[in-house]
């Protein structure tokens, strides 16, 4: 807060879990109503002199910013091993450098952000002024804390605005390197703070009326109560929250390709991705090559010590997610999915999960109707195209949708009938911060990423300029 840590012990104790180990490996404090009063404070006093500065200005602070995050990669990468459990593999390339990423791009962006001439009759015209919208406020998930803090706060700050951004209580130890390397990098005191906490510090941030923005990613639950609280103000918002992807693969599909796609779809970060293609819709005449060849391949899951490089699979984010996730596992079993491999918690310490696949799965399964967030895979069958565009978009979810086919029609095709925001012909889970991210439906309001994240932390302000006499009626 302020640039600097505040200690203020009085708040509610929330413990860091190690997932690999079930230790304790920290203890922050839940903000109490003064230390929210004071993030909120700094921020609405930072934000001023900040916007004033020209956007090159503001996008040199961004930029200094991911360049110490790439120096400091390692460093933020076993820190964020140890927030979330994830394996020190996928951190390395997923996680600082992702946030990297955002600070690189918006920092670039932030100087050409510009509003609009307008040409009018009789030669008046209108111009646009781009403007910041003051204090926005974050509040993050744990599958992703120092993506999150970044994708959220770089073009928050580029626009001008300030941040207060609460992580997960399960992850609140990334985002406080993110406000230290901001601050670092020169952005002023207050710019960007960090508060801990549960639910309720984030539902005292969204009814505060110095807050103009709310960006949330979270469940859905989550999100109905964030968006109706920030309506309530008529706060600007954007909600990314919970899916349950279709991914389809049809008989011409390159296997090995399929397959891949369906391992990054399920399996990368134990399957803690929002984003997931968890419902596989497998076309009958590539189903058993398919599963034979998934079950080969996970074979080769390397399940382990997070913090060695060897690994590429890890435990689950909590003992209770772990809970959630074996609940939904007997749940499939029980209402008659065939489990083809998995299905258990791991013989060692730690909350893991074996990669998991359920064949002859159906579309009234539980296991194929809510989101399970975690690695489990459901493959359904499907014979044609038409059927398996019904069943794919019969959901309230609408975040991500993915084909995999040989045939350059059918996947334009299906992927202009998918009701989902983010699509992907033949690949599957990339989010490079070029391109917009985000859901349609249950799954979300708004765009992470690409240029039209701007307009999710800016408004428009309209200038008409007369050129003549004016006229009135009487
Ligand atoms: P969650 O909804 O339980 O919590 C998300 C955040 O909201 C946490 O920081 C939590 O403390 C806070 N929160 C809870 N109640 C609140 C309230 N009433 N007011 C304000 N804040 C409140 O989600 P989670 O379990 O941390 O994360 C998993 C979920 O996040 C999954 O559904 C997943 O799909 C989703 N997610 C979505 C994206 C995306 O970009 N679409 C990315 C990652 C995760």
């Amino acid at each position: 807060i302020g640039g600097t840590y505040v200690e203020d012990t009085s708040g509610a104790p929330i413990d860091v879990v190690y997932p690999a180990t079930g230790e304790v490996i920290a203890r922050v404090h839940s903000a109490t109503p003064a230390v929210i009063d004071q993030a909120l404070s700094a921020a609405t006093a930072a934000q001023k002199d900040w916007a004033a500065l020209t956007g090159t200005e503001r996008g040199r602070v961004l930029r200094r910013a991911a360049d110490i995050m790439r120096d400091r990669n390692r460093d933020l990468s076993i820190l964020e091993t140890y927030d979330t459990g994830k394996p020190l593999q996928e951190t390395l390339v997923a996680d600082a450098t992702s946030g990297a990423d955002a600070l690189e791009y918006f920092g670039g962006l932030a100087g050409s952000l510009t509003g609009e001439h307008i040409p009018l009759a009789g030669g008046d015209f209108a111009y646009t002024i781009r403007e910041p919208l003051g204090v926005c406020v974050g509040i993050g998930a744990w599958n992703y804390p120092t993506q999150i803090a970044c994708w959220k706060g770089a073009p928050a700050l580029a626009c001008g605005n300030a941040m207060v951004f609460k992580p997960s209580e399960t992850t609140p130890l990334s985002a406080l390197k993110v406000a230290e390397t901001l601050t670092e990098a020169g952005a002023p005191p207050g710019l960007y703070n960090v508060l801990q906490g549960l639910g309720d510090v984030g539902a005292a941030l969204v009814t505060d009326p110095r807050v103009a923005k709310v960006s949330l990613t979270g469940s859905v639950p989550t999100g109905a109560k964030v968006y109706a609280a920030a309506a309530a103000g008529m706060k600007h918002v954007t909600m990314e929250l919970g899916g349950k992807s279709p991914l389809i693969i049809f008989d011409d599909a390159d296997l090995e390709n399929a397959v891949s796609g369906a391992i990054l779809a399920n399996f990368y970060s134990s399957g803690q991705v929002c984003s997931n293609g968890t419902r596989v819709f497998v076309q009958s005449g590539i189903k058993d090559a398919f599963l034979a060849r998934l079950t080969e391949r996970l074979k080769g899951a390397v399940i382990g010590d997070p913090m060695d490089e060897a690994t590429s699979y890890g435990p689950m984010v909590s003992e209770s997610q772990m809970n959630i996730v074996l609940g939904y596992i007997e749940k499939g079993q029980a209402e008659g999915a065939r489990l083809v491999t998995g299905g258990k918690r791991l013989d060692r310490d730690g909350f893991y999960i074996a990669p998991t696949v359920f064949a002859d799965v159906t579309d009234d399964m539980t296991i194929a109707r809510e989101e399970i967030f975690g690695p489990v895979l459901s493959v359904l069958d499907f014979e044609t195209e038409d059927e398996v565009m019904a069943r794919a978009n019969a959901t309230e979810f609408g975040l991500a949708a993915g084909v995999f086919t040989a045939d350059l029609t059918r996947a334009h095709r299906v992927v202009a009938g998918f009701e989902a925001g983010t699509c992907y012909i033949n690949t599957y889970n990339l989010a490079p911060v070029e391109a917009p991210f985000g859901g349609t439906k249950a799954s979300g309001v708004g765009r992470e990423n690409s240029k039209l994240a701007i307009n999710h932390y800016s408004e428009m302000k309209m200038v008409y300029v007369s050129m003549n006499d004016v006229e009135a009626p009487y």
